[in-house]
């Protein structure tokens, strides 16, 4: 092994033993706000709420039972808009869904368009952080929730919902001593998809960007020019403030109306080539708000993404054995 591949292995075996050692509780802010919607409210009301609050998920709570009853994402959203495009005569019934009815709506989903969705799996906030993190890219959900059960009782509380990106900026933040040893380019780690990529053009209707989403399963989708020049991305997110009351129809609208309506203080989307270092796109994550990179070229053509998922699953899990988790 070259001195370059062995100090790597250090630096991920390093980060992995901080990932042994810290819970998810040690990733929370001292203090934050959770905001858990009741399963009974009406999935119109609830996009209004993520829209107002700011965010893009929440947990839901069962209160009939005093139970955790899920998490609400983008994709749940998605899901609605393949039903509505599935089932059209259905609009009054989809005004009237309530997130009670996510499920029955994902397994509908499920058969017409013969792709499988996930269930929400949680974890205890005092378990490793490792745990959670293993956890999340097994199920291949991108935010799992934190739920502690009280011993006596049984009784579930939700305490907060951790996801990739901030577990990947704990990392960056807390182990530069790790980080700073993986010298070895992203090519050269394997790191990312170069091939088969899903693009779209900014004239293409929002509906047919998310339908490549939820077939390839991904989470964002380059918007390319003709000459395969990088203009954006579009996010899953973004489908959120598309669909805003109800305005099922808008979907028609394309890619470039979709992303005007971004929220001001949006980040912009980062890039990366593929001859950066590894320690280099820590360094990325650590001082922006980064959801995935896309790889370009000098002249900003498009060469592949590299998501949060990527760059988890190398950190726990490469050269282990052949070790990788099943999904
Ligand atoms: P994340 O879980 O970080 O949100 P994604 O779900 O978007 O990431 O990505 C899952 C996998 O698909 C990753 O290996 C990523 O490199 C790949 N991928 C992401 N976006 C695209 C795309 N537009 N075309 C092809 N592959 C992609």
């Amino acid at each position: 092994m070259s001195p370059i591949d062995e100090e790597q292995l250090q630096g991920l075996q390093g980060v992995r033993d901080f990932l042994r050692i810290r819970t998810s509780y040690d990733v929370l802010p001292l203090s934050f706000r959770l905001i858990v919607l009741d399963n009974d409210l009406l999935i119109r009301k609830s996009l209004n709420i993520l829209i107002q609050n700011n965010i893009v998920s929440a947990p839901l709570w069962d209160s009939h039972n005093g139970r955790f009853a899920g998490l609400l994402t983008s994709t749940d959203f998605i899901n609605v808009i393949q039903y509505y495009n599935q089932f059209p005569e259905q609009i009054d019934s989809v005004e009237k869904f309530r997130l009670s009815s996510l499920r029955a709506i994902r397994l509908d989903i499920e058969k017409a368009i013969n792709v499988q969705t996930l269930e929400t799996v949680s974890v205890h906030p005092g378990r490793p952080l490792y745990e959670a993190c293993s956890r999340m890219l097994r199920s291949r959900a991108r935010r799992i929730p934190l739920v502690d059960v009280d011993d006596e009782t049984g009784r579930e509380t939700v305490v907060s919902v951790i996801t990739q990106y901030r577990i990947l900026k704990f990392i960056a933040v807390n182990t530069e001593q790790h980080t700073s040893l993986m010298k070895k380019t992203i090519r050269e780690s394997n790191l990312g998809t170069y091939t088969n990529l899903a693009t779209c053009s900014m004239t293409d209707s929002v509906l047919d960007v998310i339908n490549s989403m939820v077939v390839r399963n991904i989470s964002a989708v380059p918007v390319i020019d003709k000459n395969n020049v990088v203009l954006n991305v579009f996010e899953a997110v973004d489908v959120i403030p598309c669909i805003k009351g109800g305005a099922y129809d808008e979907l028609k609208s394309t890619v470039g109306e979709a992303l005007a309506q971004r929220p001001e203080d949006f980040p912009g989307i980062y890039t990366c080539q593929e001859e950066d270092r590894l320690d280099s796109i820590f360094q990325t994550v650590r001082q922006s708000r980064v959801h995935r990179l896309v790889v370009i070229d000098d002249d900003w053509h498009l060469k592949g993404i590299l998501s949060l998922s990527d760059i988890l699953k190398y950190v726990l899990f490469h050269g282990e054995d052949g070790y990788f988790p099943e999904t």
